[in-house]
């Protein structure tokens, strides 16, 4: 039998020749074979990011080490940090800065909303070294104003750190023209490789304050200043030594950066736009109503649904039945209620129209009017 298919927001597919330079022998980590291609994929990253001006980190570890390599370099014991709070994954974001001595104040809306500008922004005012915000939040599918909060951050001159785990690589992120300090993400997500590296992104401002520091970094893995020499050598060319690096996972991930820029980040953008669209489209049509309120707070990396009445998460078994793997609700207001689907990275239109037969055969529809709803919108122009 061939393999289900992938529909999680994360892990995801991952394509063949990923997956084919995964399986290569591994590289020496000083040698000049790995020291290319580590360097050369530290420096596309920036294209990823659009952080022409950034300081990339690929560290050993998932989205939650990215999370504290971004901020256990910046907050320092007492100093007041404000989450936007989106969902689980920014009360995830709350613990680890409280883990690092942060007073942290959330900002939270009803479960499928985005806070208020203005609430964020009260807190702001009453002073901060630093706001964070989950670009995608993965519980919820909630998308929140990562350029509009950036702006917000300036104006109370206040670090922003963005949580971009589900987001990078597929949902626009302009992260040197939104003037976003720090941006981390992980390489399962958008970035269509296989899990296990944690990615981050520092520009200036939050490597001055980290200089700036007067007490060490709690966590010793997490700290720039063992891994900052260490990045900069593999961009010089050179050789240098840590911890050791994955070497397999940095080929296979320099790989899928390879085919993001071929692709182009603006058209990556429109096709992860699009293909979101059309699943959205197909999903209304089979009468699934969607946690985010309204389509401007709504991630085009993922879908996050309610099961309709009289269905349950027995739901995610079916379609597995029918070949494809979707996710159940995760934020606990709605995780008995909701299930989700990703459409990102490698994924095109026929990955959402087999992943919605899958779900009207789990629903036991029989008009296949989801698939049609969705190729509609696809060749909409
Ligand atoms: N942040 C977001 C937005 C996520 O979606 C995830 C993972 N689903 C994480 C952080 C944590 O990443 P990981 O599971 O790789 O530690």
């Amino acid at each position: 039998m061939t393999q289900p298919l992938l529909m999680i927001p994360g892990p995801v597919e991952v394509d063949g020749e990923v997956l084919a330079a995964m399986a290569r022998p591994p590289m020496g980590h000083t040698g000049a074979g790995f020291i290319e291609t580590f360097g050369k994929c530290l420096d596309d990253l920036r294209d990823v990011f659009a952080a022409p001006d950034g300081q990339p980190f690929v560290v050993a570890g998932s989205g939650t080490l990215a999370i504290e390599l971004a901020v256990a370099n910046i907050v320092e014991l007492g100093e007041r940090a404000v989450v936007v709070d989106t969902g689980y994954f920014s009360a995830r974001m709350a613990d680890i800065l409280r883990r690092h001595g942060a007073q942290v104040e959330s900002v939270g809306a009803e479960v499928g909303h985005v806070p208020e500008l203005a609430a964020v922004e009260a807190a702001l005012a009453r002073g901060a070294k630093l706001l964070t915000v989950t670009h995608v939040d993965t519980s919820t599918g909630v998308l929140a104003p990562v350029k509009e909060l950036a702006a917000l951050a300036r104006k109370y001159n206040t670090l922003i750190v963005v949580d971009g785990v589900c987001a990078v690589g597929g949902q626009e992120f302009r992260q040197a023209e939104w003037d976003v300090d720090v941006c981390l993400t992980a390489s399962q997500k958008a970035l269509a490789a296989p899990p296990g590296l944690a990615l981050v992104m520092a520009r200036s401002r939050a490597l001055e304050a980290f200089r700036a520091r007067k007490s060490p970094v709690a966590s010793y893995y997490s700290d720039w200043s063992l891994w900052l020499p260490v990045m900069q050598a593999y961009q010089a060319r050179k050789p240098a030594y840590f911890g050791t690096p994955a070497v397999n996972l940095v080929v296979a991930l320099n790989e899928s950066v390879k085919q993001i820029k071929a692709e182009g980040m603006e058209a990556r953008w429109a096709r992860h736009r699009k293909l979101s669209a059309a699943f959205k489209a197909g999903a209304e049509a089979l009468g699934l109503r969607q946690v985010p309120v309204s389509e401007d707070v709504r991630a085009v990396t993922l879908t996050t649904m309610y099961y309709p009445d009289g269905v349950d998460s027995t739901l995610i078994g079916r379609i597995g039945a029918a070949g494809v793997v979707v996710a159940g609700g995760l934020h606990p207001a709605v995780a008995a209620r909701s299930f989700r689907v990703g459409h990102m990275g490698v994924d095109g239109i026929g990955q959402v129209l087999t992943t919605l037969a899958a779900i009207e055969q789990g629903l036991g529809i029989k008009t296949g009017a989801g698939v049609a709803a969705a190729q509609a919108r696809w060749l909409q122009p």
